[in-house]
């Protein structure tokens, strides 16, 4: 059902014979030539880090079922997710007794039955302590709703607005092509707790698509649990010209144990679960990108210079760029860029890099006939929203389901709700002709349906 790769021990680079292929007579498993543990291949040399394969799968599982499922309108039976799954036909099948419209799916004859929202106050009241910030404490004192009960209405609430930006999403998507950019950003808050997060939009609108967060429920081996204090994190140079701040960043990447050691410096532990490695988030994090790919006939992934996310976009697109249907990019903003390189080899990898108004950028992907050039006018998008969330997440949050929760609360009122230019995100993405309030953005969330029937 999942088109989704399951093995990412392979070669990684694109130029090799290797690129992408599973279980090569060139590969050595589980070498330590390098004193970390990789796959080694012997065609180009590259020792790119092992990774466990197990724990990539079983995180997805987590995130897919969170940012994806069908919990509330559709056959369950056939279509738990969106994107991965084709939708399900279905006939009007009478009422029940509380008078919701049933429904029979097509496809397996299952009966279900409308969703109805109940207590509209209660899922309101939640909204209204996030518009005002309030801390949790302070959020369930104003609610008068108990503990227990205003964690059920927010997650209600999550639930909703998700639901609702994918059926819309849904209706946008099936492009035939498809610019989508990606960052990752460490979210601090209070008493040195945080999470890394990355952040996917669609590139020409600025729609925040998924945002996921290495935070996890799943269960893991100690050695798997993010525990460093060191911060690896690719800094700007503030160099005086877009080359040497190119050169700067490569330099950095090679200062790390190994390229792909995207460390985030130290913190502490959230209630109620782990943080992954950085490093194994962004293969979960592409993974997922692709429900929305599918059925582009060309793509163009716009990536900041971070090794481990280069990685990630490469495997999870190696179909598309195999059949040349996919191009990645990196990219890196500039202020004032003043100069013009052009198809300049910069950096060990030898990236060849080319200057625009906004920065510089590097076809990672080996398209010869690229009838897709880079065109990104927008290097700030991500940024708005890092910036937006920064803000608006309360920073005494400290439990797995509250910041989740949260997050994608925030993802689909940054998109509907907030405006840059008279517009907002998903205006210019085309699944919205005006900018929503919150609270009316709700009541919609609450009866948008899509159309099911014949
Ligand atoms: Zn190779
Ligand atoms: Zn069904």
């Amino acid at each position: 059902m999942f088109d989704i790769r399951k093995d990412f021990n392979c070669c990684k680079t694109v130029s090799c014979k290797n690129f992408g292929v599973e279980n090569s007579e060139d590969y050595v498993y589980q070498s330590k030539r390098l004193g970390y543990l990789s796959i080694e291949c012997k065609a180009c040399g590259s020792n790119p880090p092992w990774i466990n394969n197990q724990l990539i799968e079983n995180i997805l599982k987590e995130k897919l079922d969170f940012h994806f499922a069908r919990k509330i309108t559709h056959c369950r039976h056939c279509y738990s997710h969106f994107f991965f799954n084709e939708k399900n036909r279905s006939q009007l099948h009478g009422f029940t007794v509380a008078g919701t419209q049933r429904l029979k799916c097509k496809n397996c004859q299952h009966v279900y039955s409308e969703t109805k929202h109940k207590n509209v106050e209660a899922i309101t009241q939640v909204l209204q302590t996030i518009i005002d910030k309030l801390d949790i404490n302070s959020a369930i004192r104003k609610t008068g709703l108990s503990a227990r009960l205003y964690y059920f209405y927010l997650e209600k609430l999550s639930l909703l607005l998700t639901n609702f930006s994918r059926l819309k999403e849904q209706e946008e998507i099936n492009r035939d092509s498809l610019s989508l950019q990606t960052e990752g950003k460490v979210v601090h808050l209070n008493h040195k707790r945080g999470f890394y997060t990355l952040l996917t939009a669609e590139a020409d609108s600025g729609y925040i698509l998924l945002q996921t967060t290495n935070l996890t429920k799943v269960e893991l081996l100690e050695q798997d649990i993010y525990n460093s204090t060191e911060n690896t994190v690719i800094k700007d140079a503030f160099a005086n010209n877009i080359e040497s701040e190119i050169k700067n960043h490569y330099q950095q990447t090679l200062h790390r144990k190994h390229f792909e050691k995207l460390l985030i410096g130290e913190l502490k532990a959230i209630n109620h679960c782990n943080l992954i490695y950085p490093n194994k988030l962004v293969y979960v994090h592409f993974s997922l990108l692709r429900g929305f790919i599918k059925k582009a006939q060309h793509y163009s992934h716009y990536i900041e210079l971070e090794s481990s996310i280069r990685a990630a976009a490469l495997m999870s697109a190696h179909p598309e760029i195999k059949a040349g249907k996919a191009d990645i990019f990196y990219y890196l903003p500039f202020l004032n860029n003043q100069e013009i390189i052009k198809n300049r080899k910069v950096g060990w990898w030898s990236d060849r890099w080319h200057s625009f108004d906004k920065g510089a950028y590097s076809l990672l992907t080996d398209n010869k006939q690229n009838q897709y050039p880079f065109k990104m006018t927008d290097t700030e998008q991500l940024n708005r929203y890092y910036d937006y969330l920064d803000t608006h997440l309360n920073k005494s949050l400290n439990s797995f389901n509250t910041i989740t929760n949260l997050s994608e609360i925030h993802r689909v009122l940054f998109n509907f709700c907030y405006a840059q230019d008279d517009k907002s995100t998903a205006m210019q993405f085309g699944v919205a002709n005006h900018i929503y309030d919150e609270m009316s953005l709700l009541s919609e969330a609450m009866t948008y349906k899509e159309y099911t029937g014949e």
